[in-house]
């Protein structure tokens, strides 16, 4: 379980809302009403839609922009600080990642100034003297500071935030991605440690969130290395070799077998010249099986139509299409269409974590 609903559909967005922002909006609504009644409770709830609203289009913003440079956006999951906009790609170019990261914030900016040119126009702008008393403050004025809140906690220069982004792609005007993730991720930890000393001295939120930035930044570098390294990497040192593979003519029964007593879970499915006819995926077996029947062939629930790799796709481009397809392994053919092995996600990533390791010792290794 991810902690997320959806909530809805926006063109090819799917909308999902994190549970932590009803478990916020149920916490204002009781303690309000606790404290002051059935109406503050009413007015509690209301902000708290509002800020799910201005957070919505904060990520709506870096959806548009992403979008222009041809990059979808499947899913946005609402967090009460912020959303996570989870595109199909990062943007290649640093400037476009730059329009992409800014494009969020820029959207609260830009409500913050409709609200301010509003209060002006309108002489609804607090006294500061009222403002340092601690009176009351009208809705517009509390919605035209939390949009100045919003965008500039999510303009700090640290990894998940989108100023993390924008501070690596400056970097990386001048410097290669990994590089520039690097110090970018260094200069995100050495803020995270910062606010988290301040944090000892003032809030205990404060120090979670410093933790949390802290870990995003590790993260955040890890991904990147595995993707640096997946960019020189090719699909035939990464994949599953000698992988089983199964007749057509093999029933079912002995692909449970094969399920049961190996590492696979996905299992090509040849002809007698050992041409690729379809994938059996774990699913296919598990459904095969409760459908029963007079012991059934395997061809009658592999999947038919399945991508496959050439053994020199760099592993960058073969996990790019496993994502795109949906698909949980792709069989990799020769020239000739025969099956040499299996790439999948699970092998991929091990083959990266064991080359990272080997590279970080022969890094280390003349000075330890
Ligand atoms: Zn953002």
């Amino acid at each position: 379980m991810n902690w997320a609903i959806q909530i809805g559909i926006l063109g090819q967005t799917r909308l999902r809302l994190h549970l932590s922002f009803l478990l916020l909006l149920l916490w204002t609504g009781f303690s309000s009403w606790k404290e002051q009644g059935a109406l503050a409770a009413f007015h509690a709830v209301f902000f708290t839609c509002l800020i799910f609203f201005c957070v919505l289009l904060h990520e709506l913003g870096h959806v548009l922009a992403a979008r222009r440079y041809g990059i979808p956006t499947p899913q946005i999951t609402l967090l009460p600080f912020g959303g996570v906009a989870q595109m199909d790609r990062l943007p290649e170019k640093p400037g476009q990642e730059i329009a992409v990261a800014l494009a969020g914030p820029a959207v609260n900016l830009g409500i913050g100034a409709a609200l301010w040119a509003g209060l002006i126009f309108t002489g609804g702008m607090p006294d500061p003297a009222a403002i340092e008393l601690g009176l009351p403050l009208s809705l517009p004025v509390r919605l035209l500071s939390l949009n100045l809140w919003l965008a500039l906690f999510n303009l700090l220069p640290a990894f998940p935030m989108d100023g993390g982004r924008v501070l690596r792609a400056l970097l990386a005007l001048r410097l290669p991605h990994l590089r520039a993730t690097q110090m970018a991720a260094r200069i995100g930890q050495g803020l995270a440690l910062g606010l988290g000393l301040l944090g000892l001295l003032s809030s205990p939120l404060l120090v979670f969130l410093a933790a949390f930035l802290f870990l995003s930044a590790g993260a955040e570098l890890g991904a990147a290395t595995l993707q640096h390294l997946a960019r020189d990497a090719r699909v035939s040192a990464a994949m599953l070799a000698p992988c089983i593979r199964l007749p057509l003519e093999c029933t079912l029964q002995d692909a449970v077998e094969s399920l049961l007593h190996s590492a696979q879970n996905d299992f090509p499915v040849t002809d007698a010249g050992g041409h690729l006819r379809g994938l059996l995926t774990r699913e296919g077996i598990v459904c095969g099986l409760g459908e029963g029947g007079q012991n059934p062939l395997v061809a009658q629930w592999m999947r038919r139509t399945v991508p496959t790799v050439e053994p020199s796709m760099t592993v960058e481009k073969a996990l790019g299409l496993l994502r795109e397809s949906g698909s949980t392994a792709l069989p990799v053919l020769d020239e000739s269409g025969e099956v040499l092995g299996l790439f999948t996600p699970e092998n991929a990533t091990q083959f990266l974590r064991v080359r990272n390791a080997l590279q970080n010792h022969s890094k280390n290794g003349h000075t330890g």
